[in-house]
């Protein structure tokens, strides 16, 4: 449904393209109708439009009940275009849909850092901010962009883009969160849902396509759609001054009342226009979110009068070591990298996400000893650094030292900060060295805090069948390749598992279940099949 309302003591409602009411008009009403901001973007030839404007002005009071009528149907015919082409409201549901179409296709086309560590210390930061301020109907997504470009945005239905780049640039913590309240904000009070709406060119359809060109530039809009990439490019979406003056008032709002430091907001501001200038990325954050002068002026007022005490540069923690991360997702550039962390270390011997990441690439690389003898000299900085221990573990484990792999790897699990693959080494290490009952008891736990880890119900199954446990061993074996969708060998092993296990025991219960459900999907796919040959 679309609806035009011309205000007044007369009201006219436009539907569809059908009049519905037409009341009592006068020329007054009008002149203040015939607007010519209300007519921008009708193309109608600029001479009537310039003759009607000057009769309007020059007859006053005295304007013909004719004239009057000859532009009253001029004004309609005119509005019927723009009755058929602007959008209805964008609900709150649609920007959900719009949003995950997005970020479906950025994650499945390989566009987003899928490092945990990563992800979650930007969501940590988030939620932080989220908890301030109004609420809002969206369930919020924090995710990194694969590019060195320094840019951030925010898609309706509440997910929120920080570009690798960005953070590489950002000099702490607070001016990270700055960056992701004013995108909170620019969520929270739906600007784009707002520009959908007004827009003339962009649908419900093509919004996640011409957002996906806009922020991230071609190559993901050309992923997210077969929408045409010439009328993408064509098709500017941007905030406008107004939208971005509201997302810095409210941002600034959320940031200081988390704890930060507001002063992060200009600071950083500053320093992405300033690399900008030297940047040939494309697009440019300042594309989308324009007005930086305004911005920086009015962010410093706020600092002046309302927010002017300072806050915290730091409340999550360890930024330099996400940088550290950010580094070693990157697959290219691994030569230039291990000189980019010399350098500090040359500079700072004592710096530990320098060393880090050097023992890392020196792993990557095939230097295991070097890399080792780094992560140690790390360790003599840091003993209980979880990522340290948990990397130097794994190269000992690979070394073949399985050994020293379970003593660095207990250590890293009994600081309980521990992730899948600090426990999934640890078993691997002591299986390696035949001891199947630690294995296990390491593979339980991993099994019951990561259930999605797949490959530990493998180890399980080949620990079960070393100890002679042929029952267990089958289920696991069963469990396995369930999960990764190989339905007969699946079967297989259920129904050994079945002829080998106590009847009484939880494992032979859930083993009906399992064999139930593929053996329903079994005949299900069999119908399918032949039902396809009948028809073919
Ligand atoms: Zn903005």
């Amino acid at each position: 449904m679309h609806y035009i309302t011309i205000q007044g003591k007369g009201r006219m409602v436009l539907k569809n393209t059908t009049l519905v009411i037409i009341t009592f008009f006068t020329p007054g009403h009008i002149r203040r109708a015939v607007n010519p901001d209300r007519l921008r973007g009708i193309s109608a030839p600029l001479s009537v439009l310039s003759f009607i404007r000057y009769q309007f002005l020059m007859a006053g009071p005295r304007f013909s009940i004719a004239t009057c009528l000859l532009c009253l149907i001029f004004f309609i015919t005119l509005m019927f275009p723009l009755a058929e082409k602007s959008n209805a409201a964008v609900t709150i549901q649609d920007e959900k849909k719009i949003g995950k179409e997005l970020y479906d296709k950025l994650k499945k086309n390989n566009f987003l850092i899928e490092d945990d560590r990563i992800t979650e210390y930007v969501t940590r930061i988030g939620n932080i901010l989220l908890k301030q301020g109004r609420s809002s109907p969206f369930d919020f997504t924090f995710s990194v962009v694969k590019s060195s470009g320094i840019n951030a945005f925010a898609t309706p239905g509440g997910y929120v883009y920080v570009y690798a780049g960005l953070i590489k640039v950002a000099e702490d913590e607070c001016q990270l969160a700055g960056v992701l309240a004013h995108e909170i904000a620019h969520v929270k009070a739906r600007h784009i849902a707002k520009i959908i709406e007004k827009s003339k060119k962009i649908s419900l359809a093509t919004a996640a396509a011409i957002l996906a060109g806009a922020f991230i530039g071609g190559d993901a809009a050309a992923a997210v759609s077969s929408f045409s990439m010439a009328a993408a490019s064509t098709l500017q979406l941007k905030y406008s001054r107004k939208h971005e003056e509201e997302a810095d008032t409210f941002g600034m709002g959320y940031l200081v009342a988390a704890g930060y430091d507001g002063q992060a907001m200009p600071e950083f501001l500053s320093i992405m226009r300033r690399y900008d200038y030297y940047s040939s990325a494309v697009p440019s954050y300042f594309l989308t979110h324009p007005g930086t002068n305004e911005r920086l002026t009015y962010l410093d007022q706020l600092l002046h009068t309302k927010y002017t005490e300072r806050g915290e540069r730091c409340i999550v923690g360890s930024f330099d070591r996400i940088k550290t991360l950010l580094v070693l997702t990157e697959k290219n550039n691994i030569l230039s990298n291990i000189r980019l962390f010399e350098d500090v270390i040359s500079s700072n011997p004592h710096d530990v996400d320098a060393l880090y990441g050097l023992a890392v690439l020196q792993n990557r690389v095939g230097e295991s000893d070097k890399s080792i003898t780094t992560f140690q000299k790390a360790l003599t900085i840091t003993p209980d650094d979880a990522d340290i221990l948990k990397d130097l573990g794994i190269t000992y484990f690979h070394r073949g030292k399985t050994k020293r792999a379970i003593e660095t790897l207990r250590h890293a699990y009994a600081i309980g900060t521990y992730d899948c693959d600090t426990l999934y080494y640890l078993g691997r290490s002591f299986e390696a060295r035949k001891n199947y009952d630690a294995a296990l008891s390491v593979y339980k736990i991993l099994h019951t805090e990561y259930p999605d880890h797949t490959d530990v119900l493998y180890n399980m199954a080949m620990c079960y069948g070393k100890m002679n446990h042929t029952g267990e061993s089958h289920y696991y074996f069963g469990r396995f390749f369930h999960k990764k969708g190989k339905r007969k060998s699946a079967l297989f092993h259920y129904r050994a598992a079945r002829s080998a296990l106590p009847q009484n025991s939880q494992q032979a219960q859930d083993l009906e279940t399992h064999i139930d459900t593929l053996t329903k999907a079994e005949k299900d796919k069999k119908r399918t099949d032949s039902q396809k040959y009948l028809i073919n």
